[in-house]
């Protein structure tokens, strides 16, 4: 059996039905959300193989699969195992576990917010638990003594509550891109010569980044690394900003293809700076973005792209760019474009102190004027953005939140006005700031305890227009079986009618203006 095996969050094994954002379910609350409903939605990825090997996997551990592969570790040493059949691999030999994490201890902002500052256990905690007591389980019952190397995005977590990661009998904690160091590491921690957390401080080369073997969880690929904007809170933004050929990217969607994924989603953290050329003002490189994506669709088999993040003020300051790019992905009344954005906040004072290059080139000043002309193009060309807000940033003011309410306001009134109403599509996700990357010595917001008027305007707004969004537009997102279909908008339907209920009436209790707040109607 494999000297290495590896695996991951049964949260992250699922394609969540293809629901639009559905990869965030894990982040629930589970007072909230019966066990019965999110294994409906959430139902895991079956295996290649009888016993257990995965057929798809999270990209970020098809790279570290496949660094392996590529330095020293031959097939029979490195497999990875569908987290329900992990003990079918875990023999005498095995000597490490690498278990890749994204919200371990739901922590991260999404699951912060659904929370109320985990007053309640999210899916994604309660799964990593439960797993990692598996592990310990088949450790203790079999007498083994492999070490448990945990890694992924969500790693800073496990050094944030170390304590809680020892009791879980994780030896190894690995934060930062590790394509080019995997091999060293693991032979380190094969010969007890790995401290417990290691932060790796370089980065891999573009050539040192490796072409993944196996199909990755929705056919996702990586088009980017970094983005250069300098936002002080964003930890990608962390990373030098590293471009991958398109030969390379060509090559992984050909991977995804044989094992079946046939759409591919294209990762970065913002999709128009691909070979971004400008970096004084941010100008897109147009032809590159537009080559790209030409390049991508003529792969045969593939059946179609979505890109995953953007910032808006290229979709302004290039708006020929995103027509063209609908023309290429084919999107029209039947087949909108998803895209998450970050919206941020809706007050120029806190974009100037902690995201300037955000909005070049134009001026933070300009930032909610550059919000609503990007969400008009993105309408009028057919994509819908997912936005996210966020609640508690360093310095904010009750002002800043009413900004941002009356951004929220912006939206509802001026979209519909010049793309009307029937194509006006686009959510506002709030989440809570959590202090990473340059804002690490910040305070986490606790949202339960540092709630306010405007904040909680926010917030409610903001699931308001999700919730009018989920009732416009589920019903023809949803690509599934009829009865499937049927079964998930009545879930979303009410389950999107109860949070914003609740928050009505956390509002109320705390003798808040719901309807009346500063900028509303
Ligand atoms: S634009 Fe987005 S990805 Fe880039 S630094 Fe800012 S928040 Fe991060």
């Amino acid at each position: 059996m494999a000297k290495i095996v590896l695996t991951a969050d049964t949260t992250l094994m699922s394609r969540y039905r293809n629901i639009p954002l559905g990869d965030f379910l894990g982040c629930v609350p589970a007072n909230f959300v019966p066990r019965r409903i999110f294994d409906f939605i959430c139902p895991l990825e079956p295996p290649l193989t009888s016993n257990g090997i995965a057929r798809t996997a999270p990209y970020g551990l098809r790279k570290i699969e496949a660094a392996l592969l590529m330095n020293d570790y031959s097939r029979k040493d490195v497999v990875i195992a569908h987290p329900n059949y992990i003990h079918n691999f875990i023999k005498d030999d095995t000597e490490i576990v690498g278990h890749y994490t994204m919200d371990p201890y739901g922590l991260g902002p999404v699951s912060m917010m659904f929370t109320i500052g985990r007053r309640y256990k999210s899916y994604d905690e309660i799964e990593f638990r439960k797993f990692m007591t598996k592990l310990n389980i088949i450790k203790r019952r079999k007498g083994l003594k492999f070490k448990i190397v945990a890694g992924g995005p969500g790693a800073w977590q496990l050094e944030y509550m170390i304590d809680e990661s020892r009791r879980l009998g994780i030896n190894h904690i690995v934060i930062g891109e590790a394509d080019h160091v995997i091999h060293e590491i693991f032979e380190d921690v094969r010969h007890n010569d790995a401290p417990e957390v290691m932060k790796i401080t370089t980065y891999p080369s573009v050539e040192q980044i490796p072409t993944i073997v196996g199909a990755s969880i929705k056919g996702l690929v990586e088009v980017m690394r970094g983005c250069g904007r300098g936002c002080k809170f964003c930890l990608p933004n962390m990373r030098i900003a590293r471009y991958i050929p398109v030969e390379k990217i060509v090559k992984e969607i050909k991977v995804n293809i044989v094992y079946g994924e046939r759409e591919a989603w294209l990762h970065s953290d913002d999709i128009f700076l691909y070979k971004l050329e400008d970096k004084r003002n941010f100008i897109p490189n147009k032809e590159a973005v537009l080559d790209l994506f030409r390049t991508i669709m003529s792969v045969r088999g593939l059946k179609g792209c979505h890109p995953t993040h953007s910032s808006i003020a290229p979709v302004v300051a290039d708006p020929e760019m995103v027509k063209e790019l609908s023309h290429i992905l084919k999107a029209g009344p039947r087949r909108w474009i998803g895209i998450q954005p970050g919206l941020e906040t809706g007050s120029g004072e806190l974009i100037k102190k902690h995201m300037p290059n955000k909005v070049r080139p134009f001026s933070p000043d300009e930032w909610q004027d550059v919000a609503v002309k990007a969400t008009i193009v993105f309408n009028k060309y057919y994509w819908f953005p997912a936005y996210t807000l966020i609640i508690g940033l360093p310095g904010e003011t009750e002002d800043d939140c009413w900004d941002t309410v009356r951004l929220l306001d912006r939206l509802e009134k001026e979209v519909p006005r010049v793309v009307g109403k029937s194509k006006t599509h686009f959510i506002t996700a709030p989440l809570s700031f959590v202090p990473l990357a340059a804002l690490k010595k910040e305070k986490t917001l606790d949202i339960g305890e540092e709630m306010n008027e405007a904040r909680f305007c926010v917030i409610y707004r903001a699931w308001r227009i999700i919730v009018r969004e989920i009732y416009r537009s589920l019903h023809w997102l949803v690509d599934q079986p009829l009865h499937i279909k049927l079964m998930i908008d009545a879930i979303v339907m009410i389950g999107g009618k109860l949070i914003l209920s609740r928050i009505e009436k956390y509002g109320k209790k705390r003798g808040y203006r719901i309807e009346k707040c500063l900028y509303c109607k």
